[in-house]
């Protein structure tokens, strides 16, 4: 029987659930997935994006780690796709690759003085606190008064991180730098501004409730934000999701506030306009147009400007894909062009044995659970175009790992990752808590490889 020789770059879930997929699927053929990440360890943002206070959604890993080991699988981390392995390596050794490396840099904001020091990425945090070895160590917490921009899931997270107390995180898995950080960050009030209205926002009830649920920190709405216009009432009376916003928020407002040490504020109907500060000084304030409903469900401007003092910036606007060696890029909208999965080059035309699944596929947008249907979509393109899938020189399994040796990359598999999933583990135990994760890659490397 054909064996497809499979090449997956990226272990997030997307690549993951393709593996998954691809080997239940009903085919004529053998399957042999070689899984690449450029980290030592898999998961993706489930292991370095989800906030370490919902334990319910990284508990997915349990999910992915059944299929990495599912014995049928190899993994290849710390094997950097573009660096330690190019497109031409993939086809002398595979019939055919799947890209999933999903999306980390933030997207840019073009108002002026985003460059400023304390001006930071909401993503960048995001990495840090999740115990990225890619980001520094440190991050500064210096400040009192915090600029969150955004209404998504991640503008949530990263004004639940800034304000909650360090001792409440305790239990979770951050790594001790991270305590320690947080521990010491002075910070009094968190300023989290949306473009749009209440009724409007995109974040879940759930995620939304948690905000409320903070201890010592209280939650200051401002009334004027809860003028409803006719469309955020139709949408109030049509949508579950939205009336079930509207009544926590209802309950915010009338909670008494005053007794707490640090403030959440949600602003509505604000637009970035300007980070206002210097170079040497770094951020002092952000300041925003007041917007208004348009009668449409959006919002236009007032004209109106404001300003709040503030000495940090964060942006949690969304993330934005990275171009991979070799491999067509839509720069405008930071995925690799596709249809259905097949990747398509600049005249609309595919590229035999290209495959892509993911944020990288579709943009940063979607849980966890949309990466599953991308790949079936994904995949079931692979099974189908077996005639145009590449004919390798050397499929044998053990020769990719000839050449990641030949060239010195210091690459750690499926039982290197146990072992540092076991020795995170062990760390944790010992200081009661489920795990702390090893930070530094050289350190994770170390460990992995024994
Ligand atoms: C801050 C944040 C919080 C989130 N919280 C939730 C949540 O609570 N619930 C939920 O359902 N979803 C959540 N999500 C969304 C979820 O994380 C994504 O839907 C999902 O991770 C996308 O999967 P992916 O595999 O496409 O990308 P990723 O998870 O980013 O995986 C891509 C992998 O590819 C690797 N890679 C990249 N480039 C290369 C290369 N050149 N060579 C080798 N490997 C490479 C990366 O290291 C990474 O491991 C959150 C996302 C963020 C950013």
């Amino acid at each position: 029987m054909t064996t497809l020789r499979l090449a997956i770059v990226g272990a997030g879930p997307a690549g993951i659930y393709a593996a998954d997929i691809l080997l239940k699927a009903e085919k004529k053929f053998d399957v042999s997935i070689d899984l690449f990440e450029q980290l030592p360890a898999p998961y993706g943002l489930v292991r370095y994006g989800v906030a370490p206070d919902h334990p319910r959604i990284k508990g997915i890993i349990n999910a992915l780690r059944d299929v990495v080991d599912s014995g049928q699988i190899r993994l290849f981390g710390n094997v950097l796709y573009g660096r330690d392995i190019t497109l031409d390596d993939l086809k002398s050794h595979y019939n055919a690759v799947i890209f999933s490396t999903g999306a980390v840099r933030d997207a840019g904001l073009g108002i002026p003085g985003i460059e400023l020091p304390g001006s930071y990425g909401g993503g960048d945090f995001v990495s840090w606190y999740d115990g990225h070895p890619d980001v520094p160590r440190s991050w500064p917490l210096v400040h009192r008064e915090v600029a969150v921009i955004g209404n998504g899931h991640v503008a949530l997270d990263v004004s639940r991180m800034l304000a909650k107390h360090a001792d409440a995180l305790l239990p979770t898995e951050i790594p001790a730098n991270v305590y320690e950080v947080l521990k010491a960050s002075p910070v009094t009030d968190v300023h989290i501004f949306g473009r749009r209205g209440p009724y409007q926002v995109k974040f879940t009830p759930l995620e939304l409730r948690e905000l409320g649920e903070l201890d010592d920190v209280d939650i200051i709405l401002d009334e004027e934000d809860f003028v409803i216009d006719p469309a955020s009432q139709l949408a109030i009376d049509t949508n579950k999701q939205v009336l079930v916003i509207s009544r926590i928020m209802n309950s915010w407002r009338a909670r008494e506030t005053g007794a707490a040490s640090r403030r959440l504020h949600l602003h509505f109907y604000a637009k970035p306009v300007e980070i206002v500060g210097d170079p040497v000084d770094g951020v002092r304030a952000f300041r925003y147009e007041r917007t208004k409903p348009n009668g449409e469900g959006g919002v236009v401007g007032t004209g109106e400007i404001r300003e709040i003092p503030v000495q940090a910036v964060y942006r949690a606007i969304g993330y934005f894909g990275s171009p991979l060696p070799g491999i067509p890029f839509d720069e405008r909208r930071g995925v690799i062009p596709n249809r259905e999965g097949q990747v398509l080059d600049d005249d609309d035309q595919l590229v035999h044995g290209v495959y892509t699944t993911g944020w990288i596929k579709r943009g940063p947008v979607g849980l966890i659970g949309s990466t599953k249907s991308d790949a079936m979509e994904t995949v079931k393109h692979v099974i189908h175009d077996q005639a145009s899938w590449w004919s390798p020189e050397h499929p044998e399994p053990e020769t990719i790992i000839e050449l990641l040796k030949s060239r010195g990359v210091e690459y750690t598999n499926l039982a290197g990752w146990h072992a540092l999933d076991l020795h995170e583990l062990a760390l944790g135990e010992a200081a009661g808590r489920t795990r702390i994760k090893v930070v530094p890659r050289d350190e994770m490397v170390r460990i992995s490889r024994g």
